[in-house]
């Protein structure tokens, strides 16, 4: 049996790339997304009732990375990149089928210009991402406070610290239309994005990335983040 699925709609993310997003939602609160409903299902009708619920479940298809296919051990992040695991023991994004799903914040529903759109909060979701399904979150059935989570049992933690250049707090701090970017780029930083072998690496090492349209660059040394600019990105 074979069988199509279409997007019901299409995220617009202020993560540009995959480097960087966070492994989970909800990790970084800061991290707001639209979901855009496609022509089929730009209807209120289809979402009548959703704004009683706080969080959604989305369904979604990792679109970047699902042409690249599958295998059945996978190297989760949380274990430092050295131990493997069945594909179906581990939210890794190549596995069959290429399906994704976070729960995250419903903010509100917005029909404007005859687009209908729901505002969400906590995503860990690539700007782009066709979403194939949405469903409320139940707490009384999905969350299960008395259930095992293997090597996944705890909420990641770092000790990494973030300070901000001059330049940083000076171009950050006259971006009206982002109010919560600096706690934004803070806690992205704090996740500690860079792959487990970058680890062991020597310190210090630069790295960069997008967010929204600007480019932030940043050096890590040991467990701190130092932002060395945040600009502008060239528009293509
Ligand atoms: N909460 C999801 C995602 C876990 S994997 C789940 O459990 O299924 C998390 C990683 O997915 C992120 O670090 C990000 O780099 C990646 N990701 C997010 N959107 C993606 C997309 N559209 N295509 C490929 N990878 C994506």
């Amino acid at each position: 049996m074979h069988f199509d699925i279409q997007p019901i709609g299409v995220i617009h993310s202020p993560y540009k790339q995959k480097f960087a997003i966070p492994r989970q939602p909800r990790l970084v609160p800061e991290a707001k997304a639209k979901l855009v409903f496609c022509a089929d299902f730009n209807r209120e009708e289809f979402v009548r009732g959703i704004e009683e619920f706080s969080h959604l479940w989305l369904l979604f298809r990792f679109h970047e990375t699902a042409d690249k296919g599958y295998s059945a051990l996978v190297r989760p992040p949380r274990l430092g990149g050295n131990a493997r695991k069945g594909v179906f023991a581990t939210r890794a994004t190549f596995r069959p089928n290429g399906i994704g799903m976070s729960a995250v914040k419903l903010e509100g529903v917005e029909y404007k210009n005859g687009q209908l759109a729901l505002l969400l909060s906590g995503i860990d979701l690539l700007d782009g991402t066709p979403i194939v399904d949405i469903k409320p979150y139940l707490p009384y059935s999905d969350a299960l406070t008395d259930a095992a989570a293997g090597f996944a049992d705890t909420r990641p933690e770092t000790q990494m610290t973030v300070t901000f250049s001059e330049q940083a707090e000076d171009f950050i701090s006259k971006q009206g239309d982002y109010p919560n970017l600096r706690d934004f780029i803070s806690n992205v930083l704090k996740q500690d994005p860079r792959p487990a072998y970058k680890k062991k690496q020597e310190n210090p090492q630069n790295y960069g990335m997008n967010l929204y349209d600007f480019n932030i660059r940043w050096q890590v040394d040991g467990e701190h983040n130092h932002v060395l600019e945040v600009a502008q990105a060239e528009s293509d």
